[in-house]
């Protein structure tokens, strides 16, 4: 039986319409589109979820904050009210605005890594890898075994494998491990929290070893909410405690203010005490991003972030936000369809490894999901798998990537039960026809982040 929704906490105040569209116009925009989803129009799309980055809806408040935007270029009152707000819920000392997370990958990474170095990370995203290799460095995943079978109900299967974590720095040398990252939520392995005790071990490590601690921020809140329900030492502790906590073991943290802090653009770094790192990054951010006070986004962008930090952290909503998943889950469950179990912080990782046996890792089976979800209910979904993991920088070969995820990431505030009901009728319809779906193949790609710009075509056998 489906869980029960749990209700919105808000009510729609302006609506937004969406396009309905034909099974013919939806194959038609697949080959424009080259079966690549992010070659899609928006508009073609009557459920987007390609991703939960910037789709947020902001709130009436967000929006009185944009127009109180102060956009002055040194110094904005905007500014200090996000410099005040991170370092209130973070407990850091320095906060520095960016435009959106890469950007802070882009400004901070250099300045950890190099060529001969090394990163090790619980799991890199996929920018977060890139600008681990744009600086020259390699980047190494040490997630625990647990994240690696779907089916498998685990509680923290976004946790660092420490015991690896120190086999690897001694076997590449701790001299030439420039960071270790510690992704909250573990997006790329479904969303999945890290436990307090884990965060806690990791930093242990890095301190033994004096390696750097880089906290991946973007989903901060949902963790901190998934170790509140999941995590017998964070059950009494607010929210904002349970941050305050894990925070406080890192050096840096690296966000995409895009995701928990429920704006449509905007990141942050954010260093704990490190002064001389911070005239770094504010020397980086000038060069990159635009002056410190601003650092690549408008005042009013600051303004709204500094509200919807806060705003991010509220218990009603993250049960609210938490529960669409649930729900999304369950009727999932009563469809035995496979997925990330138990469901994590921002989306269902539908397992296309288990939904679509036939289709090799080669052949992309969490991509052929996504084009099939499209085909099917003009849903926008995306591949996190080996389509996305692309190919090896030293030899050119494709990675064979832990999992075949299809990702079902939910916007925050945006779309309702009967929307979430689509979802998994469209599912449950494919699962139907499951063995008549067939691989593909790419045919033109890019050298890095191929996944957003490749062609594709379907394989006929
Ligand atoms: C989104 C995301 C990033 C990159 O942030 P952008 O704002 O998209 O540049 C980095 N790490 C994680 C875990 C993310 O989810």
């Amino acid at each position: 039986m489906a869980k029960k929704y749990v209700p919105e906490p808000f009510r729609i105040k302006m609506v937004e319409t969406i396009k309905m569209t034909t099974k013919e116009e939806r194959e038609e925009a697949l080959k424009k589109a080259h079966y690549n989803m992010f070659n899609l129009a928006g508009e073609d799309c009557y459920i987007d979820l390609l991703t939960d980055s910037g789709t947020n809806a902001m709130s009436q408040d967000q929006w009185a904050g944009v127009m109180r935007g102060d956009e002055a270029y040194a110094g904005g009152k905007s500014y200090y009210k996000l410099v005040e707000a991170g370092q209130d819920i973070f407990g850091y000392k320095f906060i520095q605005p960016v435009h959106q997370g890469r950007a802070a990958e882009k400004v901070l990474f250099p300045l950890l890594l190099g060529p001969g170095k090394f990163s090790i990370s619980n799991m890199h995203f996929d920018t977060t890898r890139a600008h681990v290799e744009l600086a020259g460095a390699r980047a190494i995943d040490c997630v625990c075994p647990e994240a690696k079978d779907p089916s498998m109900i685990a509680p923290f299967k976004g946790n660092m494998d420490v015991e690896k974590l120190e086999a690897l720095i001694n076997e590449h040398g701790k001299e030439n491990i420039g960071m270790v990252v510690m992704t909250v939520t573990n997006n790329s392995a479904g969303g999945q929290p890290v436990q307090m005790k884990n965060i806690r071990e990791t930093a242990a490590i890095c301190k033994k070893y004096g390696i750097h601690l880089n906290i991946d921020a973007a989903r901060y809140a949902e963790n901190a909410w998934l170790l509140k329900l999941r995590d017998d030492e964070c059950r009494d502790k607010s929210i904002k405690e349970i941050i305050k906590e894990m925070f406080s073991y890192a050096d840096t943290f690296t966000m995409s203010a895009k995701k928990d802090s429920i704006v449509n653009m905007g990141g942050l770094i954010g260093i704990k005490d490190n002064e001389d790192l911070y005239r770094d990054v504010k020397g980086r951010c000038i060069s990159f991003e635009g002056f410190i006070s601003y650092g690549g986004l408008s005042g009013r962008d600051l303004e709204a972030l500094a509200i919807g930090l806060y705003e991010g952290l509220d218990e009603d909503y993250l049960k609210y936000r938490i529960g669409q998943m649930e729900y999304l889950a369950s009727r999932l469950d009563d469809a035995g369809i496979a997925y990330q179990s138990p469901v994590g912080g921002h989306g269902v990782f539908v397992d296309a490894k288990k939904l679509l046996p036939h289709i090799p890792y080669y052949e992309f089976p969490a991509q052929a999901l996504a084009i099939e979800l499209y085909r099917e209910a003009g849903i926008r979904t995306c591949d996190i798998g080996s389509y996305m993991m692309g190919n090896d920088p030293d030899t050119g070969k494709q990675i064979e990537s832990e999992f075949e995820f299809t990702r079902f990431a939910i916007p925050r505030r945006v779309y309702t039960q009967a929307h979430i009901d689509i979802m998994a009728d469209a599912l449950i319809a494919i699962k139907e026809r499951a063995e008549t779906i067939k691989g593909y193949r790419i045919t033109w790609e890019p050298p890095i982040l191929r996944h957003f710009q490749a062609f594709l075509e379907p394989l006929e056998k």
